[in-house]
């Protein structure tokens, strides 16, 4: 008989943390903590090959049945207490749980197996009837929303379920502010109200059976794995549907008990800045939905220390067991239940970029990590935020209020009240601030697209906190002086009114919130940032350059550690306004020595432009690439445009157009562009040539060391490369001999056509380098054109007829299959021929590792990227060193 069943608790379990795809990662880390001797609720869990099953057929196996009612008896022996017992029953929680943690993405059930009597049954056993009944309330409307469907009314608005308004009535009848006030006939008279909503809403009885009212939960919980907010979190992180979840049945323990229970959620360091220490919150009388639901404002992990200093040092003693034992910062939740402290759960927690760096980086000093394991634990995609610019300390002004600070980095942008708006104003372009009284997780779409999130509510532990610092947005949470009007869309703070589309800005490492727009400067690098990116540049066998076109982005480049510029597009340098009027000069000559007579005014500003990139890389390698786009992009399109031009160039707007119309091309993007330019027209490259030249020759004599490369791009058949490269050389060398100075410098090409990659043999033997533009190679290989792929790429990527966007991430199957030949047969003609990427891939994790694996010397990236491509090169060397590669 298959088993679908793991059980935990007594200090002993069926499972174990690396079963995560099996048992879910709360139910792998709840067996861990369990064989750890940590104090949990015993219970179980069903496997995730359920999940799987239950998805392809709408049922559970037969089987799982008497697996499940032998648990319970275990359960009830441990407990000493009996499911569905009208004298002592057992409450149990159904908990949803991924092999990826996915927070609040999915349903957790608790206090499950009352009815009306068991409830009876707690009340005596414990004496105290309010607790019973308000665990009867909690329960009766988690399973009427999560179980039996019953829906919030209005589900954009920051709407309510009918059973918060109804209980939000019956505070306002008895004049009471906080639900901990309300007596056991209050809360009896809500629970009978709920039901009675719960069959109105539904047309079905609540169900009494606890067994019933188990299998229920546990379809539910299976089936909330297809909700749409889980869809939208896994498309977000790449998540496979095909894992599943577990669901984990496990004993209650009642935070909700009396004045000395609590439940909460700690961090073992803070998540926002990875400081040391316990960071978390807490709610005293209350149950742990209340504190991740952010429905209260929660109070911090220090009200634990007043309160119960020993229960307090139990749990930092745990929280660091954990931490040594996971090697890892915890994300943990307990409760404490009249004075014992229980574990319910502990994950790697999510932190800011700048925590993951301290984290990793303090771990290495207190000896629970080597630098290895350091680098393990980077997040390449997430280092963005470390560079990540703040509010200008000198010009802050003065801030409109206050919250806390749910995730670090500054935001501007325009107010939106709605996932829905933040979507339609985030497409047309504009930054958006989305606010809300609370986000749920249902907002994820809006947050996703949104610049910076604002909460009236919630904590540093609401869904909307963990949510935003996972994905890097700036994020400010509790803001309780705010009063969001969601139906009017606008906020106010005292007068302040601040109506959709004002523009605000967000400090979320300080936690303020500013009206208008604040000044930003870029961040500044820690010194655990620079310490780990030591190690990283030790591990790492990729070179890392950068793509560049100004002086300014190669020192920016340079600070963020490029070694070389893999990339510097000279089209730009056209496109000046000072210069474009020579471009245009030289494209509507009649003959060449027209062009060239246009060209040689443009030489002396490239050379200039050229000379300020040596210097700013002093020494390091530049690679120039000559110029690349179709000339029709430098010319005039409207009629007023042209005729401006033409009075300009004192020609008639006749001419003009003519030329224009002359040079229109059906499908430019494979027209007369790239190398096949200087094919028709030498004098092109061999200006650009002369001007690298010669700034190399001004750079060498201002004591600068050059390295240039020069590249050419679009070539597809080797005899384009030889004719050209002949001409490069014969400039380049009448430029050196005229002045007596020998200088090395490279000429290669850019591979960016499949034919480059199948005769990269032959092109090889006139080529000193290959760098691959994936880019147009993707366009290529893929039929597919970036610029139109807007109108149908989405859905593919929606639908899952596509895992990636092959411009975000190289497409190992197809375009990668090509690279590897091109790399194959290049190397094979010339073994010592450099390699590298320039595409906008060259910045991007997975396809940094497929470059380590295929022995490309260098990747090149845009500057901002530059340490994620050295991070992404170092964990693909280790992983590389772990297989044995
Ligand atoms: P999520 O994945 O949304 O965090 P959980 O399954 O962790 O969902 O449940 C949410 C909260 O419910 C937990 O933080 C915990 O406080 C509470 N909870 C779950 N199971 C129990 C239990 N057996 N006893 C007491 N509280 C529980
Ligand atoms: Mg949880
Ligand atoms: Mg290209």
């Amino acid at each position: 008989m298959p088993r679908y069943i793991y059980k935990f608790g007594a200090g002993q379990a069926d499972g174990r943390s690396d079963q995560a795809l099996l048992l879910g990662g709360k139910g792998a880390n709840l067996a861990e903590m369990a064989s750890l001797g940590v104090t949990v609720p015993p219970g179980f869990t069903i496997t995730t090959e359920v999940s799987a099953q239950f998805d392809e057929s709408g049922g559970l196996p037969e089987a799982l049945r008497g697996q499940v009612t032998a648990a319970l008896e275990w359960m009830g022996e441990a407990t000493g207490r009996r499911f569905g017992n009208a004298e002592d029953p057992l409450l149990v929680s159904v908990r949803s749980g991924a092999p990826v943690s996915m927070p609040g993405m999915m349903d957790t059930i608790l206090d499950l197996g009352l009815n009306d009597a068991t409830v009876e049954g707690l009340a005596r056993t414990t004496g105290d009837p309010r607790f019973a009944y308000d665990c009867y309330r909690r329960f009766v409307s988690m399973y009427g929303e999560i179980v039996m469907g019953v829906k919030t009314d209005d589900e954009h608005g920051g709407g309510e379920s009918p059973f918060d308004r109804l209980l939000a009535a019956k505070l306002a009848e008895l004049k009471v502010d906080d639900e901990r006030e309300l007596d056991a006939a209050a809360l009896r008279a809500l629970v009978t109200q709920f039901k009675i909503e719960i069959l109105r809403r539904t047309s079905r009885p609540f169900p009494e059976e606890p067994t019933a009212q188990l299998w229920g939960a546990i379809e539910a919980v299976f089936r909330s794995w297809e909700n749409p907010r889980a869809e939208v979190y896994r498309r977000m992180h790449g998540i496979d549907r095909s894992l599943g979840t577990a669901v984990t049945v496990q004993a209650m323990v009642f935070g909700n008990r009396g004045p000395d229970s609590c439940s909460g959620v700690c961090f073992t360091r803070n998540p926002a800045t990875g400081e040391p220490g316990l960071f978390g919150e807490l709610l005293w009388r209350a149950q742990g939905e209340d504190v991740v639901a952010g429905v209260r404002t929660p109070e911090p992990i220090e009200s634990l220390r007043n309160r119960m200093p020993q229960v307090y040092a139990e749990l930092v003693e745990l929280c660091q067991r954990l931490e040594q034992h996971f090697a890892d910062m915890q994300d943990v939740e307990f409760t404490v239940e009249e004075g014992h402290l229980w574990m319910l759960q502990t994950r790697s927690g999510k932190r800011s970029g700048k925590a993951m760096v301290r984290v990793a980086v303090d771990m290495v000093g207190e000896g629970v990590l080597d630098a290895h394991g350091a680098i393990e634990r980077i997040d390449p995609d997430k280092l963005g935020e470390v560079m990540h610019s703040t509010i200008d300390p000198d010009s802050r002004p003065q801030a409109l209020t206050k919250g806390l600070p749910a995730s670090p980095g500054a935001a501007i942008g325009r107010v939106v009240f709605s996932a829905e708006q933040a979507e339609e104003w985030a497409k047309r372009g504009d930054a958006v601030i989305l606010v809300r009284t609370e986000t749920s997780p249902e907002d994820i779409h809006g947050m996703k697209v949104a610049s910076g999130i604002l909460t009236a509510r919630g904590g540093m532990t609401s869904h909307a906190a963990v949510v935003a610092r996972g994905m890097g947005r700036p994020c400010v949470t509790a803001a309780t002086d705010l009063r969001v009007d969601h139906a009017r869309e606008r906020f106010t703070v005292g007068k302040v009114v601040v109506a959709k589309g004002d523009v605000i800005t967000l400090d979320g490492s300080t936690g303020e919130v500013f009206l208008g727009r604040a000044t930003l400067v870029p961040a500044s690098m820690s010194e655990e940032f620079q310490t780990l990116m030591g190690w990283v540049d030790e591990v790492r066998r990729l070179r890392v350059r950068t793509n560049a076109d100004t002086p300014a982005d190669a020192r920016t480049a340079r600070a963020f550690g490029a070694e070389g510029i893999g990339l510097c597009r000279t089209e730009h340098m056209f496109f000046a306004p000072e210069r474009i009027l020579a471009v245009r000069e030289m494209i509507l000559a009649a003959d060449e020595p027209g062009r060239r007579a246009a060209l040689a005014k443009i030489l002396p500003m490239q050379r200039d432009d050229f000379l300020e990139i040596f210097r700013a890389m002093d020494g390091l390698p530049v690679t120039i690439r000559l110029l690349d786009p179709p000339l029709h992009e430098f010319l005039p399109a409207t009629p007023q445009d042209i005729a401006s031009v033409a009075a300009d160039l004192g020609k008639r707007p006749d001419e003009v157009a003519a030329a224009v119309s002359s040079l229109h091309e059906q499908n430019p993007m494979l027209g007369h562009r790239g190398c096949r330019l200087a094919m028709s027209y030498p004098e092109i490259y061999e200006t650009q040539t002369r001007a690298i030249a010669e700034a190399a020759l001004l750079a060498l004599q201002a004591g600068v060391a050059v390295e240039p490369e020069i590249m050419i791009p679009f070539v597809s058949t080797p005899s384009e490369l030889s004719l050209l490269r002949e001409r490069v050389c014969r400039v380049f060398d009448k430029v050196l001999a005229d002045a007596g100075v020998e200088l090395e410098y490279l000429v290669g090409t850019m591979i960016e056509l499949p034919r480059a990659c199948l005769v990269g043999d032959r092109i090889a033997e006139h080529a000193d380098f290959f760098s691959f533009g994936t880019n147009d190679l993707t366009q290529t290989v893929w039929g597919l054109s970036r610029d139109d792929s807007g109108r149908f790429l989405p859905t593919y990527l929606d639908s899952g007829w596509l895992d990636r966007d092959p411009f975000v991430v190289l497409d190992r199957a197809g375009v990668g299959a090509l690279v590897r030949i091109g790399v194959e047969k290049g190397r094979a003609r010339k073994t010592k021929l450099k390699i590298g990427i320039c595409g906008e891939h060259g910045g991007e994790p997975s396809s940094v590792e497929f470059c380590h694996v295929e022995g490309f010397d260098y990747v090149s990236c845009s500057p901002f990227r530059v340490p994620i491509a050295r991070v992404a090169a170092a964990r693909a060397a280790l992983r590389g060193e772990a297989r044995g590669k």
